[in-house]
């Protein structure tokens, strides 16, 4: 008698738990914002900041954006760093220590962020999430799935999962990433897959250069009907960004978060 009472209080104890666990969960998801601005490697042009800073972060969740993009290589000896160029001040990335990029230093004065650095800024709050653009290696396939896998398993290390939405150019690297955790978004950048694809392979949706969607539109309405997301690049002038909101996607990349979000605030 005394067991199966002990029993029934642990089971109530563990649904409270599991409850609270999963709506926390949803707590951290729906704060993010919902405005479709993604902003191109952080908010860096009007402020005149260092792209893929800190600083440039930290000014897109200024900003409300829903999403903050950087971009993401992997050293000669293994440490993620967050950068756009495969060189950093001249020094090229893949091929550099890590301690030997430390040399050089953003204009801010910022040093070069490790991914753990970046996601444990990007952590600190609740409204932008984290676009992580894991880059195709110049070296090998192989190397563009090392990064995948070791970005992927960053992110866990550092409970940042409801933050970050992966996006990637490497095929192959994407797909790395939905094996290593399959509940992650990853959408594709090359613009060289249809719709049915991407959903057959597992990817999130697609992010497709403003072109390459202007030549094809007809795959916005096929990757809408098949539950893919719908995100272009760099979608920075009125007229593309008026084109591109027409067609109702989920997120738009832009070096222009200000004007996007003046420009979706008069379609209200
Ligand atoms: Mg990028």
């Amino acid at each position: 008698m005394k067991s199966s009472m002990i029993q029934a209080s642990h089971t109530i104890l563990f649904t409270l738990l599991a409850f609270f666990v999963a709506s926390s969960a949803s707590f951290a998801q729906k704060s993010f914002h919902k405005n479709k601005v993604i902003a191109h490697r952080g908010a860096w042009k009007a402020t005149n900041l260092p792209q893929n800073s800190i600083a440039s972060l930290k000014q897109a969740v200024a900003l409300g954006c829903e999403g903050s993009e950087f971009d993401v290589w992997m050293t000669a000896d293994g440490i993620l760093v967050v950068n756009h160029d495969a060189d950093f001040k001249g020094m090229e990335i893949e091929t550099s220590r890590f301690e030997e990029l430390l040399s050089q230093k953003h204009e801010n004065g910022e040093k070069l962020s490790t991914v753990e650095e970046y996601l444990k800024a990007g952590k600190k709050q609740k409204g932008t999430k984290l676009i992580f653009e894991i880059k195709p290696s110049k070296i090998s396939v192989e190397r563009s799935k090392e990064v995948a896998e070791k970005s992927v398993l960053a992110v866990k290390k550092m409970k940042a999962e409801k933050w970050v939405d992966y996006i990637t150019f490497s095929y192959e690297g994407g797909l790395k990433a939905i094996e290593m955790d399959p509940k992650a978004n990853v959408a594709y950048l090359n613009g060289d897959k249809t719709p049915a694809e991407l959903k057959e392979a597992g990817f999130f949706g697609f992010d497709y250069n403003i072109n390459v969607l202007k030549k094809n539109p007809q795959w916005i309405k096929e990757a809408q009907e098949l539950g893919l997301t719908v995100n272009a690049w760099t979608v920075n002038k009125p007229e593309d960004l008026n084109w591109f909101l027409d067609q109702n996607p989920d997120f738009i990349t832009t070096d222009e978060p200000e004007l996007l979000l003046e420009l979706i605030e008069e379609r209200k």
